[in-house]
């Protein structure tokens, strides 16, 4: 047995491909040269520099064609977590070079990444940032949204879908209402990118944010996008890289791996997205159909959603517990950010879950890589567990 072995158990179910996914090994592959050959440093002149800023401008290249028909520009970070504090950042700039424009409007369900850079970022200097609301399925009431619009309101944040629930938001839809009263729309992306088709210039949002880890890329990596127009004041400052918006040197392996990933996941995108799709729902059928399950909710049922997202209330079953009972399953009770707070998933108590019952709440997420066989050993695992815990209970 290796060192490491028991921290793998060959047998392990993943089932958490929404906190992260493993690696395509054709990324992997694209990736390795960079690591031992192609190791130069973009900013160089010399061959092995010019190769590597080759290798960054056809990443970027990439990308722009595949998300945005080439139009606008990519700035690449260390991920989604600096994307959206970026966003926010460049908000915030916008705004203060306007007086009139005082508010920024956010979706309640919007990632801690951007909650907390709004509320350090924008309230630290008295703009207002006001928490729209989602209806009992996760979808944007837009009734509160086009209350709260207004010419006050410099910006408008609204995810494309939502990590816990895979609920997709309309931001076309957004979008439009937001460039009525000339507030920008900045999009997280990060969880539908590569699951569901995206071309930022249809949903018409000026800036866009997403990764590469959660779409069988690497971690640690990510990107901005910006529409055509929209002009960036530098982020960081140092060596003038990234059109002097972003400086340090370019982790060449990653975002080569990142453009590399999203192009395989978006060749792969309809025949991956049914079959996804139809593992999942055989989930929520044995969970829904079977005695041994009790009673269960599908949060977010009805409304778009991801294929690869299934986040289910056991009613009366503690999710920790039963994810403790399960370990050769990995799954995640609320996200995987909230694991590490171990509070109630502020998603699920937005689309008004009881504290009960987002504690009795699991996210299954799948990938390209869950097989059936998968599939079918969850339902009997989690079935045991569940009437077990049933039993104790009574
Ligand atoms: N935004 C969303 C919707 C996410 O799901 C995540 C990942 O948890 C992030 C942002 C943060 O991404 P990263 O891990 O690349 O910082």
């Amino acid at each position: 047995m290796s060192e490491h072995e028991h921290l793998f158990p060959t047998e392990l179910i993943y089932l958490d491909n929404a906190a992260t996914t493993s690696c395509d090994p054709r990324v992997v592959e694209a990736m390795v040269p960079i690591f031992m050959t192609q190791y130069g440093n973009p900013s160089s002149s010399h061959v092995l520099g010019r190769q590597a800023r080759a290798l960054v401008e056809e990443a970027r290249y990439r990308l722009l064609h595949l998300l945005a028909r080439g139009q606008g520009h990519i700035v690449f970070t260390s991920g989604a977590t600096e994307s959206n504090n970026c966003g926010v950042h460049a908000a915030v700039r916008l705004m203060r070079g306007d007086r009139q424009r005082g508010q920024i409007l956010c979706l309640s369900t919007e990632h801690k990444s951007l909650w907390e850079p709004l509320r350090v970022l924008a309230g630290g200097r008295g703009i207002e940032v006001l928490s729209v609301p989602v209806d009992p399925l996760g979808r944007i009431d837009m009734d509160d949204l086009m209350a709260h619009l207004s010419d006050r309101v410099g910006a408008v944040f609204v995810q494309l879908a939502n990590s816990e629930t895979g609920v997709i938001q309309n931001v076309a839809e957004v979008a439009a209402a937001a460039h009525r009263f000339g507030a920008w729309c900045i999009s997280d992306v990060t969880q539908a990118v590569g699951k569901i088709p995206v071309d930022f210039r249809t949903l018409g949002v000026d800036m866009a944010t997403f990764n590469g880890h959660k779409i069988h890329g690497p971690k640690g990596v990510g990107a901005l996008y910006t529409a055509p127009g929209i002009r960036l004041e530098p982020l960081l400052w140092g060596g003038g890289q990234e059109r002097y918006i972003r400086a340090g040197t370019e982790n060449v392996a990653s975002i080569v791996g990142m453009a590399k990933a999203i192009e395989i996941a978006l060749e792969l995108l309809d025949e991956e997205s049914s079959r996804i799709e139809t593992m999942r729902n055989r989930l929520w059928e044995a969970f829904s159909s079977r005695d041994e399950f009790g009673e269960t909710t599908w949060n977010g049922r009805g409304a778009r959603m991801l294929p690869t997202h299934l986040n289910v209330t056991f009613h009366g079953i503690k999710a920790q517990e039963m994810m403790l009972r399960v370990p050769t399953i990995a799954l995640s009770a609320g996200s995987a950010c909230n694991a590490l707070t171990n509070k109630p998933s502020e998603v699920l108590s937005s689309m008004g879950l009881s504290t009960d019952a987002a504690e009795e709440t699991i996210r299954f997420s799948l990938s390209r890589y869950t097989r059936q066989n998968e599939i079918v050993r969850t339902i009997k695992l989690i079935g045991q567990v569940v009437e077990a815990m049933t039993l104790d209970e009574n």
